[in-house]
């Protein structure tokens, strides 16, 4: 059974059932959170959910606010690698670096677990159709889960979003449109918009189900640790669903007894457009609109503002101790391909963790003892022309000949 009782409004306390489509509160315009009834758990649930269901997500089900009987829309959605990267954690003076790759997700981004769960709920709802608005990576998520369930999908995509992103999108048959504007407050104010005249959204935060999902993150990663906890948790923030919803879970862990801390949540944006930093380094309860979102790499997480003052993302951080951290646009690069050089292929937008994890150790944010987790959100062949100009260039150009061959290749094992 799912232990979700009710949705309840950040801002005016209003309560709404759980039993139809819903973006915001009905009273106020707040955005809503799923409560859930957690003393109802089963005694050793978490841990028998981790040892005896499986791969993937919906080993979590309880704590996912889906109906008993529903249909689980499903790609295989959850569970992604958590590797201990102890050469590179050594080179950067963080030796207990963890990643977690979720770049190798159905759709290659982080953006799965999400959709997995918000596309399921309005299925099981009634929902024929849905729209989102999109960077890239949402949207080609969005549209495949929606083409698995058999709803019909609009993407409004981001009209700086390269065309192997709309490509992708269109390929999972979803309606495509570009979005053209020219500050991230128009979208919102649409989005407030259509909320208000009862168009069910998916667009994170003002969709109330999509990082329910994320909190699976805290749940596989200290299952992953043995029921340990990491001293920081260090995340690229674009809506910040993923921060918060990891948050979320860490905190559900800890009112269950199953650790005995929460980590330090780090939110990292690009510094040429990083509202969350200049809130967060201000003192301000919410952000206000800052820098150009098109003056990065790191696309899919570029933004002048952040969806209702990004005021989940500031407690976050404020609450766990952690930070609201800006990294440069070279400091993106290198880390593509310092990730690269480790077996970790991160889009732009990804790669800004571990950025933000070496700025950490030398400005001593992060001791050399502490246990690191970098959540690589998107794999680098969401952006293909980045991938390029960042990679090494072939050495060479050679025909099949294994005399010519023969001398490069003990050229080059020297
Ligand atoms: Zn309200």
């Amino acid at each position: 059974m799912s232990l979700a009782t009710h949705l309840l409004c950040d801002d005016c306390g209003e309560t709404v059932a759980l039993d139809r489509l819903i973006n915001l509160c009905p009273d106020c315009g707040g955005l809503l959170e799923v409560q859930y009834d957690l003393a109802a758990l089963p005694p050793g649930l978490p841990e028998r959910a981790a040892a005896d269901r499986g791969q993937g997500m919906w080993r979590w089900r309880e704590l996912l606010p889906l109906p008993v009987g529903a249909e689980e829309i499903t790609l295989g959605e959850g569970d992604s690698p958590l590797l201990r990267m102890s050469a590179l954690g050594a080179q950067l003076g963080v030796p207990k670096l963890l990643v977690k790759n979720d770049g190798i997700m159905p759709t290659g981004s982080f953006k799965d677990r999400g959709f997995a769960l918000a596309v399921s709920v309005a299925k099981n709802l009634g929902a024929t159709s849905g729209f989102t608005y999109s960077s890239g990576n949402a949207g080609a998520s969005f549209a495949a889960y929606c083409a698995r369930a058999g709803l019909d999908a609009t993407v409004f995509v981001e009209s700086v979003a390269n065309e192997t992103k709309v490509a992708t999108i269109s390929l999972y048959g979803a309606s495509v449109y570009r979005l053209h504007y020219d500050t991230s407050t128009e979208i919102f104010d649409a989005l407030d918009e259509l909320a208000r005249a009862g168009r069910y959204s998916f667009v994170n935060f003002v969709n109330p189900i999509r990082h329910e999902a994320m909190k699976v993150y805290a749940y596989e990663l200290c299952e992953g640790l043995d029921w340990q906890v990491p001293d920081v948790m260090v995340h690229p923030v674009g809506t910040g669903g993923g921060l918060w919803g990891a948050w979320k879970g860490f905190q559900e862990l800890y009112a269950l007894g199953l650790i005995d801390r929460v980590p330090r949540m780090v939110g990292v944006q690009p510094a040429v457009c990083a509202p969350l930093v200049e809130a967060f380094e201000n003192d301000r309860p919410a952000t206000i609109r800052t820098g150009d979102s098109t003056a990065t790499i790191a696309q899919s997480i570029a933004g002048d503002d952040m969806i209702h003052g990004g005021r989940r993302i500031l407690r976050a951080v404020r609450e766990s101790d952690g930070r609201a951290v800006a990294v440069t646009e070279q400091g993106i690069a290198n880390a593509m391909r310092q990730l690269g050089a480790n077996a970790v292929g991160a889009e732009p937008s990804a790669a800004v963790a571990l950025a933000a994890v070496e700025s950490g150790a030398r400005d001593g944010w992060i001791s050399p003892d502490e246990t690191v987790v970098a959540v690589i959100t998107g794999s680098a062949l969401k952006q293909p022309g980045v991938l390029r100009d960042v990679a090494s260039p072939p050495h060479g150009d050679v025909r099949a000949d294994a005399a010519e061959w023969t001398r490069i290749i003990d050229r080059e094992a020297r």
